[in-house]
C-alpha cells in the first residue's frame, strides 16, 4: 500500500488541525479551505478510493458518515452540510486515501461544479 500525505497525519508525521479522532478515524480541516468548513474525515486504513473498498469495509464507510455528521454538529453545522467523495483523478482526487470533505456555512449550488 503506498503512504500519502494522510498517512503522515496519522502517524502525527506532520502536523494537522485535527477537530475529531478515535480507533477507527480522524477528522481534520482541510489546508486549503473551500468554504467556513472544510474538514477532511479518513479512515485510519489506507484504502486508496472507494473503488478498493470492499463489503469487510461497509461498517467503517458507515462510520465514517456518522462521524461527520457528528463533526458537523460539533461545528455547529449539522443542518446545512455537503459531504464529497471525490473517487478518482478525473474527478479531481489528489490523495489516493479515502476521505470525506465536510463542507458548510457558504451556500452551495447544484449540481456541484
Ligand atoms: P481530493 O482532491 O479529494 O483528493 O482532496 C484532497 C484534499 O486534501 C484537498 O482538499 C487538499 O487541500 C487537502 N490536503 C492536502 N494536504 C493536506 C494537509 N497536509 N492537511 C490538510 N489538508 C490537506
Amino acid at each position: 500500500m503506498s503512504e500519502t500525505i494522510f498517512t503522515k497525519i496519522i502517524n502525527k508525521e506532520i502536523p494537522a488541525d485535527i477537530v475529531y479522532e478515535d480507533d477507527l478515524c480522524l477528522a481534520f480541516r482541510d489546508i486549503n479551505q473551500q468554504a467556513p468548513v472544510h474538514i477532511l474525515i479518513i479512515p485510519k486504513k489506507a484504502i486508496p478510493k472507494l473503488n478498493d473498498a470492499g463489503v469487510a469495509d461497509q461498517e467503517l464507510l458507515g462510520h465514517l458518515m456518522l462521524v461527520a455528521y457528528e463533526v458537523a454538529d460539533k461545528e455547529g453545522v449539522a443542518d446545512a452540510f455537503r459531504l464529497v467523495l471525490n473517487n478518482g483523478a478525473g474527478v479531481g482526487q489528489e490523495i489516493f486515501h479515502i476521505h470525506f470533505h465536510l463542507l458548510a456555512g457558504r451556500s452551495f449550488t447544484w449540481p456541484p461544479g
